[in-house]
């Protein structure tokens, strides 16, 4: 469970006040309904002691999407990796390396967002009335550059996010330019777009109510100095935490 179980069962009952009211009638492919999902999906995250973001990679081509849902889980699968941008990329690379049958078995389809709001799957697949081929992320958290050379890597069109991150983002206000050189240029190359979520309901493109925006917020703070405490005083994977598995180890053998 998380830090403060009280204030994430009161960020989930107003984020369930939310979807009742808005998830019927959110358009299809809108932010606002990526980021509606991307809310529950950084409350499992939160409510499992994790970081508290998510993300989800949207491919499309020939008028078909496959939506890999990521969270943050470098605490409870203790992985430094796991971040959620990270997450969603692996999974969809696992996802195509598969044979078409066991593809098939491991995509859930998505015909109304309570779909995805009640699975405990990942991966899903719609139709879209658009046959182009592109790729969306959105993530509710800047990416780090972990995940920003990982995003460029993967050959991401575009990158929609929630909330901007000075201290430890990588993409937006000028910071893709801070990495090493390679990774700028190969950006540039690809065309990459990368844009903050509007509270503009005309910007029909990248709006999110401020209610969504506040209630994505709450949830990435809510764990994060206890994680941010982890990592600095010795990391997720620890000397220590590591000598631990180590003796109980050489224990059994014993
Ligand atoms: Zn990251």
């Amino acid at each position: 469970m998380g830090q403060d179980p009280g204030r994430h069962r009161s960020l989930r009952e107003r984020a369930q006040d939310y979807w009742d009211a808005r998830l019927s009638s959110v358009p299809p492919f809108s932010a606002e309904e990526y980021f509606a999902l991307l809310l529950d999906r950084a409350l499992r995250a939160l409510e499992a002691g994790d970081g508290g973001i998510s993300a989800v990679l949207s491919a499309r081509c020939h008028g078909f999407e496959i939506a890999s849902f990521g969270r943050n889980t470098i605490r409870s699968q203790r992985n430094p990796l796991g971040h959620a941008e990270t997450n969603a990329i692996r999974q969809l690379s696992e996802l195509i390396s598969l044979s078409p049958h066991a593809r098939e078995q491991s995509i859930s389809t998505w015909t109304s967002p309570l779909d995805v709001l009640r699975s405990d799957a990942n991966i899903f697949t719609r139709k879209i009335d658009d046959p182009r081929c592109q790729s969306i992320l959105y993530t509710t958290l800047e990416p780090c550059p972990m995940c920003t050379v990982a995003t460029i890597t993967t050959g991401v069109s575009s990158v929609l996010v929630a909330a901007s991150e000075e201290w430890g983002g990588a993409l937006l206000s000028g910071r893709l330019g801070s990495l090493p050189t390679a990774w700028p240029e190969l950006a540039e190359s690809q065309g990459l777009r990368v844009c903050l979520a509007s509270s503009d309901p005309s910007d029909t493109a990248s709006f999110i109510p401020p209610e969504l925006t506040s209630m994505l917020s709450e949830a990435l703070l809510a764990n994060r100095k206890r994680l941010d405490d982890q990592v600095r005083q010795g990391g997720i994977l620890s000397a220590l935490t590591i000598g631990e598995a180590l003796a109980e180890l050489v224990h059994r053998r014993d």
